[in-house]
C-alpha cells in the first residue's frame, strides 16, 4: 500500500529551465578577431543564463534534504525524486526510510516541498511503529481509522504535518486535542 500525499494547493507546471550548453567553438576559418567575438558572446550567454536559472534544480533539492535533516528522525530519511503515482510525494507501507517526491511536479517549489515533507516523515514514523509493534498493517490502520474516524493513517500524517508547521493539509485541517496526541506518539514511533 503506497500512502500518498496530495497538497490542495493547485499546482502550476512551470517549465523548468534547462541548462544551457556553451555555445560550440567558432569555425577554424574564422579571423583571431572573430573568434574573441564569438567567445565574449558566449562568455556573455553563460552569465546571462546563470543570472536566469535560479534556483537550479540541484539548488532546490539541496535545499529540501536540508529541510527534511531538521524535521524529527529526518536526518536518516532519503528522498528519492521519482514520480509517486502522480502523487506530490509518497512512502510505502510498510516499506524502508524513502520518501519519494514528484520531481515533475514539485521540482523549485521549496515551500510546498517542505509541507509534503512534514507530512511524509509521518508515515515513514508509523513505519517504524508498526516494525517495532508486530501489528498487522490491518490492526494498525484500524486503530488509526479508529482514532480519525476513517482514513487514519492519512488524517493522523496531517495531524503531524500540522504539528511540524505545516500551512497545507490534504485531509484534514482542524485536530482535536486527542488526534494531536496520536501525532505525538507517531513522531515518538509509538501506536497511538
Ligand atoms: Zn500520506
Amino acid at each position: 500500500m503506497l500512502a500518498l500525499v496530495a497538497a490542495a494547493i493547485a499546482v502550476a507546471t512551470s517549465a523548468a529551465a534547462s541548462p544551457r550548453s556553451p555555445d560550440s567553438p567558432p569555425p577554424a576559418a574564422l579571423s583571431r578577431a572573430d573568434a574573441a567575438w564569438a567567445a565574449s558572446l558566449t562568455r556573455a550567454a553563460q552569465v546571462w543564463a546563470s543570472a536566469h536559472t535560479a534556483p537550479t534544480p540541484a539548488d532546490y533539492r539541496a535545499q529540501a534534504e536540508a529541510f527534511l535533516d531538521t524535521l524529527p528522525g529526518g536526518d536518516a530519511v532519503t528522498i528519492e525524486w521519482g514520480d509517486p503515482e502522480g502523487h506530490l510525494g509518497g512512502v510505502w507501507i510498510p516499506g524502508p526510510p524513502t520518501i519519494i517526491l514528484n520531481a515533475q511536479r514539485l521540482d523549485g517549489r521549496v515551500e510546498a516541498t517542505q509541507d509534503v515533507l512534514r507530512h511524509e516523515i509521518a508515515h515513514v514514523h508509523q513505519n517504524l511503529a508498526l516494525t517495532a509493534s508486530g501489528l498487522s498493517l490491518a490492526q494498525y490502520t484500524a486503530r488509526l481509522d479508529a482514532l480519525f474516524d476513517g482514513d487514519g493513517v492519512e488524517r493522523s500524517a496531517d495531524a503531524v504535518a500540522a504539528l511540524l508547521g505545516a500551512t497545507t493539509l490534504r485531509y484534514q485541517s482542524e485536530f482535536t486535542p486527542a488526534q494531536l496526541d496520536a501525532a505525538r506518539e507517531i513522531l515518538a514511533d509509538r501506536v497511538p
